[in-house]
């Protein structure tokens, strides 16, 4: 076969679409359907890698352990039993187990070590890359089980890994490619590798990423996030039953979704689409017949308002500095703490003495560590005193033209009336208007944001 096929897609399936093999079979036929499916990406199934979070940790009592490690094997051997020959993995899904377990004791005397803890969570998407690959296998597809540490390379920071782009692209080229043209490859999200072969994690909900860059990596037409919705809608269904599916968004207004907010996918997805060029697709595991979302490069409708995102459990950092009044250099300053503590801020404000700011929490670090750590607090007190506000929920309107499109202060506000917002932020992004809210009502000002904004 040509080694460049001529349409190529990577097919990613989440937690709950890889959950037990009813769903693992909703995913082949998938797969099976379309033959430009060449690269399946596949999470860990549902309530795995938070087991394994929670094992990582390293405090918990030897009872909670065993129990946690039951569970997962319970929901690993579900699947693996009900297979048709189960003999051919049981001995390589025991393994996995067994170095849960193994690695588990290790971090309950050793906490926080973090190169055990990143082992530890890679175990989920490798249960599910082997069960996968043998139920293609049952379904007489040529179908092959791939470690994504091999082209996954990243930098060691563990738990929240950076991926190398360029090496990436090469590792594809080298490994997957040559591959990809004589079968269909199966190989697991959220994980990679520095360059010392160390595994690595990209932060929760990883996966949708790992796909992205590995559709970048080998040129893929179109990268298909398969789950448990039937495309991305206006706003979450699960806040806004109301919400409709948006059948066509553009890359950038698909990129404000997920980075503020809309879970259905990685905030880091859409970069790598956009460079490569990738239409990216996003639809329902067990109902593909009802088609999704597709996002493009170019899209024909341009909406003012399309979506509403909500992002809970904000954090809200004032840094008050009686220097600042005319001084230069402050704000440099905080970033470059800021950055060194590896901390992404998204919303900013500023008065003449102070700076208020949201920290990017989603996709956060696979270990659950919290992101204001002592260390960063002790760094930024002789620069400026800090006010820390937690549970805040962070609003945005997405759509188009929102920063030069007459009257929709007027209007957002309004709907806003009776709430306390604590921050607004607009003018940097044509695409956006965020604010903060208490978390409690973060849910309701999206409700009556959605009534007013994108009535039906
Ligand atoms: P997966 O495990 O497949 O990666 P996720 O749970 O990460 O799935 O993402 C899917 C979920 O994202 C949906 O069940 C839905 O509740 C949530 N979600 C949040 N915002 C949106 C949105 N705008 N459109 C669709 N789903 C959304
Ligand atoms: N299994 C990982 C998580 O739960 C990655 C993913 O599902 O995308 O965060
Ligand atoms: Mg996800």
């Amino acid at each position: 076969m040509n080694e460049r096929l001529s349409t190529l897609s990577v097919a990613k399936f989440g937690g709950t679409s890889v959950a037990d093999l009813p769903a693992l079979n909703h995913c082949a036929d998938i797969i099976v359907s379309d033959p430009s499916v060449r690269l399946v990406v596949v999470s860990a199934a549902a309530g795995v890698t938070n087991r394994l979070v929670e094992l990582a940790s390293g405090t918990l009592d030897e009872t909670r352990r065993q129990l946690l490690l039951r569970e997962v094997a319970a929901i690993e051997y579900a699947m693996l039993d009900r297979l048709d020959n189960p003999s051919a993995i049981a001995a390589e899904l025991d393994g996995y187990l067994a170095e849960m377990d193994r690695l588990s004791q290790f971090l309950s005397q050793h906490p926080g070590e973090v190169e055990s803890m990143d082992r530890l969570l890679s175990m989920g998407e490798r249960c599910s890359s082997l069960l996968m690959t043998q139920v293609l296998l049952q379904r007489k597809m040529a179908a092959v089980n791939f470690d994504a540490c091999l082209v996954v390379r990243t930098d060691d920071h563990f738990g929240r890994a950076t991926p190398e782009i360029g090496a990436i692209g090469r590792l594809a080229r080298e490994q997957l490619a040559p591959l990809v043209a004589h079968q269909v490859v199966v190989t697991q999200g959220f994980i990679g590798s520095d360059n010392r072969g160390r595994v690595t994690t990209l932060g929760r909900g990883g996966s949708d990423f790992s796909a992205a860059l590995l559709a970048e990596g080998l040129g893929a037409d179109n990268l298909a996030i398969w789950t448990d919705v039937d495309g991305i809608y206006s706003c979450d269904p699960r806040v806004v039953s109301r919400a409709r599916p948006i059948q066509e968004l553009s890359f950038n207004e698909a990129a404000e979704m997920a980075t503020f907010g809309s879970k259905v996918l990685h905030p880091a997805t859409i970069l790598p689409a956009v460079r490569s060029g990738t239409s990216v697709f996003v639809g329902s595991t067990r109902e593909p017949e009802k088609g999704g979302t597709w996002i493009r490069n170019r899209c024909d409708s341009k909406p003012v308002f399309r979506a509403l995102s909500l992002r809970r459990h904000q954090t809200l950092l004032t840094c008050h500095s009686l220097n600042m009044l005319h001084a230069q250099g402050f704000l440099a300053e905080l970033f470059a703490i800021l950055a060194r503590h590896r901390i992404s801020v998204d919303l900013i404000t500023t008065s003449e003495v102070s700076v208020a700011l949201t920290l990017d929490q989603t996709g956060s670090d696979s270990s659950g560590r919290a992101l204001i750590s002592e260390a960063l607090l002790e760094e930024l007190s002789p620069l400026c005193r800090v006010e820390v506000e937690q549970d805040l929920a962070l609003v945005a309107v997405i759509g188009n033209h929102i920063a030069h499109t007459a009257g929709i202060g007027l209007k957002v506000l309004e709907a806003m009336a009776g709430s306390n917002v604590r921050m607004i932020c607009q003018g940097a992004s044509a695409h956006n208007l965020c604010f903060l809210v208490g978390e409690e009502e973060g849910e309701s000002v999206v409700r009556r944001l959605h009534d007013s904004l994108l009535p039906e």
